[in-house]
């Protein structure tokens, strides 16, 4: 442990998604100390999330990646991008801590959840985060399968992944021409012969996750209409009473409210349809080897002895025939690199963003993390920000308290990657890549076509 005898630190950042970026931003900013930063990323393509979960049609969203851009560039004497590094293989955790005064973890929530519903594992039944990695051209699921023969597809959720799940799936051509879409995705979405999408809610209306601009979006689709069953719309008895109680989160009623004015009760007919089910969850996934229907059992929302919500399953039982189900229920940080895992929280163990052991609670010297990872998979791309700015607010205070350890290694990163013959894909790299991308999109209305394996971006790069 040392003092304070740097007048500069050493940062790397592993992940370069909104979490990274804002982290690298908010450390760019500092005057004193001066920063520099390492910033490591698995793929040869920065900006996670925002390239790889955003859908493909919130092309706006995506732009946040020019104020990152923007941020590095002014600063490329202090920033270096270590793209198609893979920590845990190219280079150990550990030896990032050697080389650096601070790392941070910035490495969001990969895995998905189960429900622990039978027949989950038959073929037709994915993880809606595989779907979003698909579609957006994740190169783990360049080769993925999705069957789309079906006409009708369930979506298990009401948050926000769930309603991008449904929007792309009933986009027409049309539209999906003019997004980024992965070419494999738009061939198959422009060939799929799914029209109706079922969106289960295990609660009721009040309770939906999604957000009312989203719910809007669904009311405006070329292909299909938005439309709900009465008995979907009909508060239970905990949510009139967080209505008469004034409870009730302005989210909350705005999506109620939408819900009922944007549905329609008949479809018109040549168009296809999204319908939330509220107060329905899965029961048992069906078929025959691969997936034919999902029994669905409709719940009832009471309040309890104690003034709780208490979520009632009903005798109501209903079989509904189906070719996919994608399953929507939240992401989930996995552990990583033997750090501290707190099981409770389903988090990286941390304390505004400090690592710390999960029993004691004592700080890593030097080991820090932000976005998903330290709070779990909530919020918007935004929401990192002040997240990430937290976090380099704890790590600059324990330079200052003199609680970072000097590095014990000296030789740089990009020596220790060259002699291991790692193939590293700098920010120049990556800028002839995003050309490449864009260039290959001439022509159409598409803002890129994106290259979907790891051999097309090197091979792009090295043209
Ligand atoms: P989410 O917002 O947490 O929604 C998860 C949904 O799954 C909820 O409807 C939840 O219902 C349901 N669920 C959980 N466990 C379940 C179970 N065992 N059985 C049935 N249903 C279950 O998660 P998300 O949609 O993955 O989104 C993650 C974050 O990314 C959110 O903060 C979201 O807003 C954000 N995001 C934003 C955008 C955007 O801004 N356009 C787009 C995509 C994602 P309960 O409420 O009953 O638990």
């Amino acid at each position: 442990m040392s003092a304070i005898t740097t007048s500069s630190l050493n940062v790397a950042v592993i992940g370069s998604g909104p979490a990274g970026f804002y982290a690298v931003i908010e450390l760019l900013k500092q005057e004193d100390p001066r920063v520099k930063i390492d910033l490591f990323e698995a793929l040869p393509t920065p900006y996670g999330l925002v390239r790889y979960g955003v859908a493909p049609d919130h092309e706006n969203i995506r732009k946040v990646t020019q104020t990152y851009d923007k941020a590095i560039e002014a600063n490329l004497d202090r920033f270096r991008f270590f793209g198609h590094v893979v920590v845990g293989r190219d280079i150990q955790f550990d030896e990032l801590r050697a080389h650096y005064h601070a790392v941070i973890v910035c490495t969001g929530a990969q895995s998905d959840r189960q429900l622990g519903v039978p027949g989950e594992e038959l073929p037709g039944v994915y993880a809606a985060r595989e779907f979003v990695a698909w579609y957006n051209g994740h190169p783990q699921m360049s080769e993925a399968r999705f069957s789309l023969t079906h006409p009708r597809a369930i979506v298990i959720g009401v948050g926000n992944v769930a309603l991008d799940v449904g929007r792309i799936l009933l986009r027409s051509e049309a539209e999906l021409l003019q997004t980024d879409i992965s070419d494999r995705a738009l061939s198959v979405l422009t060939q799929s012969r799914v029209d109706e999408v079922l969106l289960l809610g295990r609660r009721g209306p009040l309770q939906a996750a999604c957000t009312p601009v989203e719910i809007r979006e669904l009311a405006r689709m070329e292909r299909a209409d938005l439309v709900m069953e009465e008995r979907d719309l009909i508060l239970d008895p905990v949510s009139t009473k967080l209505i008469e109680t004034k409870g009730a989160t302005p989210q909350q009623i705005k999506n109620h409210e939408q819900l009922k004015s944007l549905s329609l009760r008949e479809r018109r007919p040549d168009r296809g349809m999204i319908q939330f089910r509220f107060y329905s969850a899965p029961e048992a996934f069906l078929g025959d080897g691969k997936l034919e229907a999902v029994r669905v059992r409709r719940n009832r929302v009471e309040l309890d002895a104690s003034g709780r919500e208490n979520v009632v399953p009903t005798d109501v039982v209903e079989e509904i025939p189906c070719g996919v189900v994608f399953r929507s229920i939240g992401y989930q940080v996995a552990p990583a690199w033997g750090l501290p895992y707190d099981t409770k929280r389903s988090v990286i163990a941390n304390d505004k963003g400090h690592v710390v052991t999960v029993d004691t609670r004592k700080p890593l010297d030097g080991v820090f993390v932000a976005g998903w990872a330290k709070r779990g998979p909530t919020g918007i791309i935004g929401t990192n920000k002040p997240d990430a700015i937290e976090t380099v607010e704890t790590l600059l205070a324990a330079h200052r308290n003199g609680q970072l350890p000097s590095p014990s290694r000296t030789v740089d990163i990009n020596t220790v990657l060259s002699d291991r013959g790692v193939r590293v894909v700098h920010y120049a790299d990556w800028k002839k890549l995003n050309q490449a991308e864009i260039a290959r999109a001439s022509g159409t209305e598409r803002p890129r076509r994106k290259f979907t394996t790891i051999e097309e971006m090197l091979n792009a790069i090295s043209v």
